[in-house]
């Protein structure tokens, strides 16, 4: 799949409602309103100033999106209890991990990895992609997975390897993994979408965008650009959210701390994307760097069960205790 042909398809879409054209597209774009879903739920004031338009125009805009996009309608409460009944739980390797975030990854959930470069959030979701595709006894989810990869740093044999560690098949592993690379943040928020559709052909049951900041973080700059980062950054969350819902998947993203301080956190220690970012991840897991391949995994903020700290191993075979 060719990434330059997936944003063609794309922007084709915003095109195609009533009162786009191309003009008002590409101002749309460069605002960060990459999706109908974005424009669906913007007001006529915010959309009229980013567009340079009149508000009935923006408006007109609106609701053509809204009856573009699935917005999504109410479910009634015993719908919603069936659905939290098949909440399922995927192994990460390592019992100590899996005990600390209440069982091992929690499907209909998003949970963050967050931590320094070299901290082992790739080899995390390299082995979760793993174990996903085991039997539902083996602490997996017998399903397949998608990999957006926004770094370049997937790597087949890596999986082949720990496959190999569990005795699964590493080709038929690799197999059920469907990756992609993602060239910008709105190339990525757009294989959300792309893994929807995928979904509806395979049973796709875990979702892993590694890493989930790093192009918003390049891509808006300054201060200025903080609002409209932090706004597309909710958007795609809340993407990621409803693909983990509606697929049973679990929803696994990674995120750096920064290095330097950000624009808006001072502290070197707090991921990017901030309250964003935090508020819509249901777990949060903070890992750093030990002695000997060990690493410490702290759960954080989490709203039902207490901060504490595991240490996990990074060897050969993957993620252990
Ligand atoms: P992050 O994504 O947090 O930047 P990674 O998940 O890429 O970090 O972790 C890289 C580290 O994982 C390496 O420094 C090494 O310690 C460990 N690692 C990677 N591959 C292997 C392997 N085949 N055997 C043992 N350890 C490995
Ligand atoms: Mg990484």
């Amino acid at each position: 799949m060719s990434g330059s042909k997936t944003v063609q398809v794309k922007e084709k879409k915003l095109e195609e409602i009533s009162g786009i054209g191309p003009a008002t597209a590409e101002k749309l774009r460069e605002a960060g309103y990459t999706d109908l879903m974005t424009i669906a739920i913007e007001s006529p004031r915010n959309l009229a100033e980013v567009c340079e338009i009149g508000e009935s125009t923006a408006a007109k805009i609106i609701n053509s999106a809204k009856e573009a996009v699935d917005i999504g309608g109410f479910e009634t409460g015993d719908e919603i209890l069936e659905r939290r009944r098949s909440i399922g739980r995927l192994t990460t390797g390592s019992k100590a991990l899996d005990e600390l975030i209440g069982g091992g990854l929690e499907t209909q959930s998003i949970t963050e990895v967050y931590g320094e470069f070299g901290s082992g959030k790739t080899q995390l979701c390299h082995q979760a992609a793993v174990n996903a595709t085991m039997p539902e006894d083996r602490g997996g989810l017998n399903g397949e997975v998608v990999i957006i990869d926004t770094e370049n740093t997937f790597r087949p044999e890596r999986i082949a390897q720990m496959s190999s560690a569990v005795g699964l098949d590493p080709v038929e592993t690799l197999k059920r993994i469907h990756v992609a690379r993602a060239y910008n943040s709105a190339h990525q928020m757009l294989l959300v979408e792309k893994a929807a559709e995928l979904a509806k052909e395979k049973p796709v049951r875990m979702l892993v965008v590694d890493s989930l900041t790093a192009h918003f973080r390049a891509e808006y700059v300054g201060r200025g650009t903080l609002a409209e980062r932090q706004q597309a950054l909710n958007t795609h969350m809340h993407a990621l959210l409803r693909f983990g819902d509606l697929h049973n998947a679990v929803i696994l993203c990674t995120n750096q701390v920064a290095a330097k301080p950000d624009a808006f956190f001072g502290d070197p220690t707090r991921p990017i994307g901030g309250h964003i970012v935090g508020h819509t991840a249901t777990y949060r897991v903070y890992l750093r760097k030990s002695k000997a391949g060990k690493r410490i995994a702290r759960l954080v903020d989490s709203p039902s069960l207490p901060e504490a700290e595991c240490v996990i191993t990074v060897n050969e075979d993957g993620i252990r205790d």
